[in-house]
């Protein structure tokens, strides 16, 4: 039987619309047979998600997607393949999760001057145990009638330069790869096309992330052209980075993205998860 790999996909403990549970379901339904949870800066979806995997014969990768800075920018290394025991890794989530409520207090404090009140009640009830994201602020101000689609809530108001913007400062990028490889696992540079870098930024952060121990990049993700892997597969052939696959599976309203429904890796790049241990 061919494998079908999905190693990027949020559930509710961050800003993914189903559970553990019917993530993993969902994956085996849609005929994953290896997939990875990584939830942003947090692990704490994984121990459900491997009791849902184990009982549908399916491999779970345990994954978490950092936010880090670097440069004062914002950038996404998933790690796959961690230990969410390992002390460094398990405390910086805690810390992300102090990091990701003030934000969020800053947040709703400028939607209130805004007009728009109830923001903070309303992120943190609907992210419940979870990590809250701007996603929970977007659904917010959809739910309210303030924005008619989740982009319009990034354009018109938590976008980067928009009035409830809050910059952040993550964790920092080398640290954050040497919490994953140290844990035992592999860091992998996320979706390298959205951050809209110039080819040479794109060089130096590669040249970077490869200095601190970064061995893989997403090379297919959603809603991506040939062309566009064709660009990654070469960044990936130049910094000798492995390729990764995954989907950014956050809801199942969003119809341009399903599990595992991914076009194939380039042959000449080798698969991440030949790094991995099973
Ligand atoms: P945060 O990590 O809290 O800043 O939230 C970032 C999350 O917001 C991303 O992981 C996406 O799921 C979502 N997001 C970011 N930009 C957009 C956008 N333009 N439209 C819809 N969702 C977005
Ligand atoms: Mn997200
Ligand atoms: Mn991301
Ligand atoms: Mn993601």
């Amino acid at each position: 039987m061919a494998e079908i790999y999905d190693l990027h996909c949020h559930s509710t403990a961050s800003d993914g619309a189903l559970s553990p549970t019917e993530l993993v379901t969902r994956a085996h339904e849609q005929g994953v047979t290896s997939m990875a949870l990584t939830d942003h800066d947090t692990t704490t979806g994984l121990a459900e998600a491997r009791t849902a995997a184990t009982a549908k014969g399916i491999r779970l990768i345990p994954g978490i997607e950092l936010s880090v800075s670097w440069h004062d920018k914002c950038f996404h290394i998933v790690g796959l393949g961690i230990n969410p025991d390992y002390p460094p890794l398990a405390q910086a989530t805690q810390d992300l999760q102090t990091v990701r409520v003030e934000r969020a207090e800053k947040i709703a404090h400028k939607l209130e001057k805004k007009r728009i009140p109830g923001a903070l009640e309303a992120v943190k009830h609907a992210a419940g145990d979870g990590m809250i994201t701007r996603t929970h602020f977007a659904d917010f101000l959809l739910s309210q009638h303030h924005v008619s689609t989740q982009q319009e809530a990034f354009d018109r108001y938590l976008g980067q330069g928009k009035p409830a913007y809050v910059s952040t400062s993550w964790a920092e990028m080398s640290l954050a790869i040497k919490w994953i490889t140290e844990s035992g696992g592999v860091a992998v540079l996320a979706h390298p096309l959205r951050y809209k870098l110039t080819a040479n930024w794109m060089k130096r952060l590669l040249t970077a992330f490869k200095e601190a121990g970064g061995q893989g990049i997403e090379v297919v993700t959603s809603r991506i052209n040939a062309d566009e892997i064709k660009l990654i597969a070469g960044y990936a052939a130049s910094f000798g980075l492995a390729g990764s696959k995954g989907s950014d599976f956050h809801n199942p309203e969003n119809q341009w993205v399903e599990l595992g429904r991914l076009a194939p890796l380039p042959s000449a790049i080798k698969p991440v998860w030949e790094l991995l241990e099973f």
